[in-house]
């Protein structure tokens, strides 16, 4: 009998008024089932909202250094389960238990940063132009923020919209991904643990359909921070600033690593192999596209494919394996789409392209990592998110070509450079059309103490993480004070 996980409304655990449950399916074994979840509707959104606008006033009003403690608190408690909070991400979403052992540490780093920010919060002093009179700028929070988060990092998605949502004064209605909400409701679990007043965190699963668009129709909801797929995100953009509510979206990206011909090939091909293909290549910083200087274009590949072909592929849970499975069937079906595709429209298939079969992979969504060659800017590989382990390369005759290739996108979330020409990366950093630049790293891999976002169609509205993730969840007063004596 699989263990049934509640809703999280105003301090208890309670379940869905539908009366309906979903199950989490583990993707590298689908006979196990993770557990079942509450198919909420319209009226447990109502409750959840309900206990966050009557817990705001006190939440607000208790100094952000003590908010902060709270986060502390729940940081030590989510480390001391690591290791389980980790194999419940393995198993629910099928990254690798080195890859979720570091996302549930980095979630707790994110609570640490940000329970810290309680004591900072900074704003502004500025001179007037007047006598005795003393200016600054004030945050304020906004009130019940809704935040609606993806599958692919269950738990570090949403440490980073809550504990600054938190830390500012908030209070929040948590919607998770329906494929993995078991990460989500840990870190739940640890700030209740924390002693966090009832009502601060409200958690609410369920389909998008029927929970998202009670959230958005809320008359209390003041914000938005969603990050998911673009259609999603432009269907709420649309509902959210009909209504003139703060809204932020994080969406996809189609990135590119640009190989420069003074580029040393081994290193590229490493490079390129844990940019695109670790975490199934289901990560928005993924790299998708490698552009790549003629010069180096065949050693390169050469390596590339040895090293693709060396990767281990597997239930996440075991030793040594560096690839799990999709995170479902229909994202399995979309990886596959796309590599017929691809051979449709003339790419060379160099290396993968199918599905694994036999033994255990019978029992789970497993597609082998795959590159394509000759790939054209108007190609579909080339230009939409697949969100699986598939590589497109391109040739660039030169460094101009390359850089239009790059920018020929709507997405702009990250790019990366690989060269040692210290004016082309300079080149590169200014005119690349991307939220997140790096040189001589994987265009994934950032760190929760920088602020995070793409442009273009990748993301609209202010940054996630690190320092700015705060201008998000506060509203700044400017005070104008006149000492009268
Ligand atoms: P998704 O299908 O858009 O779902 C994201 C979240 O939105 C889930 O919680 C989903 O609920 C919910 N949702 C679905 N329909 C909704 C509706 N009508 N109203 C309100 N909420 C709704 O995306 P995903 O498949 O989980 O994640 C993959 C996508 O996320 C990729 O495109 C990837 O690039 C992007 N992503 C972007 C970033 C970034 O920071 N830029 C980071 C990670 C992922 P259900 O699960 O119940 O459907």
């Amino acid at each position: 009998m699989p263990c049934q996980f509640l809703n999280f409304i105003g301090g208890q655990w309670v379940p869905g008024r539908t009366q309906r449950t979903f199950p989490n399916i583990n993707p590298a074994n689908t006979d196990d089932v993770v557990g079942d979840f509450q198919a909420s509707g319209p009226e447990d959104v109502g409750a959840a909202f309900a206990a966050a606008e009557g817990a705001q006033t006190a939440w607000a009003a208790l100094p952000a250094p003590r908010r902060g403690e709270y986060l502390f608190k729940a940081a030590e408690i989510l480390e001391s389960q690591l290791a389980s909070a980790a194999t419940d991400m393995t198993r629910e979403e099928g990254k690798t238990l080195p890859e979720a052992t570091g996302e549930v540490k980095r979630a707790i780093n994110i609570l640490r940063y940000f329970g810290g920010e309680g004591s900072r919060m900074f704003s502004y002093q500025i001179p007037s132009e007047r006598d005795n009179v003393f200016c600054f700028t004030m945050r304020k929070p906004l009130g019940v923020v809704a935040l609606i988060t993806p599958w692919n990092f269950p738990s570090a998605i949403p440490a980073w919209k809550m504990a600054p949502a938190l830390v500012a004064g908030n209070t929040v209605v948590l919607k998770p991904a329906s494929l993995a909400p078991l990460s989500a409701l840990r870190l739940v679990e640890a700030l209740e643990k924390a002693g966090l007043p009832a009502g601060v965190v409200n958690f609410v699963t369920g389909s998008g359909g029927a929970v998202g668009d009670a959230l958005l129709e809320h008359p209390s909801l003041k914000a938005i921070s969603f990050t998911g797929s673009c259609e999603v995100g432009d269907r709420l953009y649309e509902k959210a600033t009909r209504r003139r509510l703060r809204v932020q979206l994080e969406m996809g990206g189609k990135n590119p690593t640009v190989v420069l011909a003074d580029a040393n090939p081994d290193f590229a091909a490493a490079t390129l192999v844990n940019a695109a293909f670790f975490s199934t290549g289901q990560k928005c910083t993924a790299c998708s596209r490698a552009i790549v200087e003629r010069k180096v274009y065949e050693p390169l590949v050469e390596r590339l494919i040895a090293r693709t072909r060396a990767l281990k592929i597997g239930n996440g849970l075991e030793p040594g394996i560096d690839i799990g499975p999709a995170v479902d069937e229909s994202q399995l079906k979309t990886d596959l789409e796309y590599i017929a595709i691809a051979q449709r429209e003339g790419a060379q298939l160099l290396c993968g392209g199918t599905r694994l079969t036999g033994g255990a992979y019978d029992t789970g969504f497993f597609v082998e990592p795959t590159i394509f060659g000759g790939v054209t800017p108007a190609m579909r590989i080339a230009q939409e998110e697949v969100f699986g382990p598939v590589l497109a390369l391109m040739v660039a005759e030169d460094f101009e070509e390359a850089m239009r290739l790059a920018n020929g996108i709507r997405f702009g979330l990250s790019a990366a450079i690989i060269s040692n020409d210290l004016s082309r990366v300079h080149q590169f950093v200014n005119r690349i059309e991307a939220g997140l630049i790096t040189v001589n790293l994987p265009t994934a891999g950032v760190e929760y103490q920088l602020p995070f976002g793409g442009t273009k169609e990748s993301s609209f509205g202010m940054r996630e993480q690190g320092p700015l993730a705060l201008d998000f969840y506060t509203e700044s007063r400017t005070v104008y004070l006149k000492h009268t004596v």
